[in-house]
């Protein structure tokens, strides 16, 4: 079939996710293969993967060892139920992510999606305290512009108003406390931003603790709100209030686990150790839909132990701990050992932060944040004032487009905010490439602010 034939299918029977309607009147790009940190589409035309696929993406695409891990287990078995029946590769599995996760974390349990993951620990969490006798532990707290995925119970503990609003009525209430973003604060020290937040979170506790069955929160770094990184030591300090008023900790570590941020698991900057934790993401190297939710003992017993109805956790997916999956999984953390990927990511990171200094000095980039190799880069329409364009301008989107132009790949998040995630592989040359195509996309795109093209 040839390119314009699939376009027109495309466009005729695909409804994508999180895209704009009038986005489907223009030709849809159609990967068809990729290798490396290159993408190619159907007219052959490459594209340089700025996002990792979605954050996803870990050692580049088409990676041998991962692609022959596959093929192995192909051979074996693709797939059997986890419901009352383990496999081997889920087991191997889970013996390394409770070796890398914090050490307080021994269980996994399997799912298929971040958002699963989420839901998961939300279930288990609001069970947790149930099972345990304590009545009326049954509220999560959340930070503002949180994003844990688009099931109805996640939904409930996000807060991102553009997606959440339309459904407000289907979901159950969350309580939300302001994230504290640094470059939107009246001021820009780090400690006065946190302690407002840290005392919003404080009083909110000291009021309805005994309601509170747990938090969420996208450690170090939010990412679809905004790209926002949190104060030096306010992980911390929720950790602390947590443990003191008996609240359980979710650590949706989805966005930012696997190196993404400069460490394993993002909660290691602070040497915090939540109760649970989501991943997802690049736990396969970005190449099959394996999820999961790492628990403590103290939660797993609150499940188990002398039968009754109660003790069971009332969830499993059909395709939970994928034999394909987690043998790439499996293969995908070897490689993090083997090439000590996460102190590379680091060296990585410094580099990417002298190459942003030239994009930060641009006239429409209000703020650029990173952590690792996690960036955001903020345009607003007035720099002095940080006001943002106005949002049906769709800046964000447009500069995005340019920069595919210009031949690399990336999505906005929030308002206008650019994300550059590179696989952690990405050469320096590579990245050099794409943070040029990253600052022309920006100025092309804020040059032609007049160009009746923009709306
Ligand atoms: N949590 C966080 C922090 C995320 O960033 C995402 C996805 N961007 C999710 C959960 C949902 O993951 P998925 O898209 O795999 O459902």
């Amino acid at each position: 079939m040839d390119s314009q034939q699939l376009m027109e299918l495309s466009k005729k029977h695909m409804w994508l996710p999180f895209t704009q309607m009038t986005d489907y009147e223009r030709d849809p790009l159609i990967i068809e293969s990729a290798d490396g940190v290159i993408l190619k589409d159907i007219d052959g035309k490459e594209y340089l993967d700025g996002y990792s696929s979605l954050w996803l993406n870990v050692h580049g695409h088409s990676k041998k060892e991962l692609n022959d891990a596959i093929k192995e287990q192909l051979d074996k078995i693709a797939h059997s139920t986890l419901l009352g029946a383990a496999n081997v590769p889920s087991i191997l599995l889970a013996k390394k992510l409770v070796d890398i996760a914090p050490s307080d974390l021994t269980r996994v349990f399997y799912s298929d999606s971040g958002a699963t993951a989420v839901e998961i620990a939300v279930k288990m969490a609001y069970q947790y305290w149930e099972n345990k006798g304590i009545k009326g532990k049954t509220k999560f707290v959340t930070l503002s512009n949180g994003y844990h995925g688009d099931t109805v119970g996640t939904m409930s503990v996000g807060s991102i108003e553009l997606y959440h609003k339309v459904y407000t009525s289907l979901l159950f209430d969350a309580l939300v406390i302001p994230y504290p973003v640094i470059y939107r604060h009246s001021s820009q020290d780090e400690e006065v931003v946190k302690e407002e937040s840290i005392q919003k979170l404080r009083k909110l506790f000291e009021e309805r603790h005994e309601e509170i069955a747990g938090m969420t929160v996208e450690p170090i770094m939010q990412g679809a709100g905004g790209m926002n990184v949190m104060p030096k030591g306010y992980l911390k300090e929720v950790e602390q209030l947590c443990r003191e008023f008996n609240i359980l900790l979710i650590a949706d570590e989805v966005a930012t686990g696997f190196g993404r941020t400069g460490k394993m698991f993002s909660v290691e900057h602070e040497d915090v150790k939540p109760d649970l934790m989501t991943v997802a993401k690049g736990l396969t190297g970005g190449y099959l839909p394996v999820a999961a939710t790492l628990a403590t003992e103290e939660i797993y017993n609150a499940f188990y132990g002398e039968y009754s109805e109660m003790k069971t956790f009332f969830h499993g997916h059909s395709y939970t701990g994928n034999q394909l999956g987690c043998a790439v999984a499996l293969a995908n953390l070897e490689i993090f050992e083997k090439e000590n990927l996460v102190e590379k990511t680091n060296e990585k990171a410094k580099y990417i932060t002298e190459l942003l200094e030239e994009v930060s000095e641009l006239e429409n980039v209000g703020d650029v944040r990173q952590h690792g190799l996690m960036c955001g880069i903020e345009l607003v329409e007035d720099k002095k004032t940080k006001q943002s364009f106005p949002s049906e301008q769709r800046i964000g989107y447009h500069a995005t487009l340019k920069m595919r132009e210009l031949s690399m790949l990336t999505r906005p998040v929030g308002r206008d905010t650019i994300v550059f995630m590179p696989p952690l592989t990405t050469t320096k040359e590579q990245l050099k490439e794409m943070v040029d195509i990253l600052k022309q996309g920006i100025i092309l795109v804020t040059e032609s602010l007049d160009d009746a093209l923009i709306k």
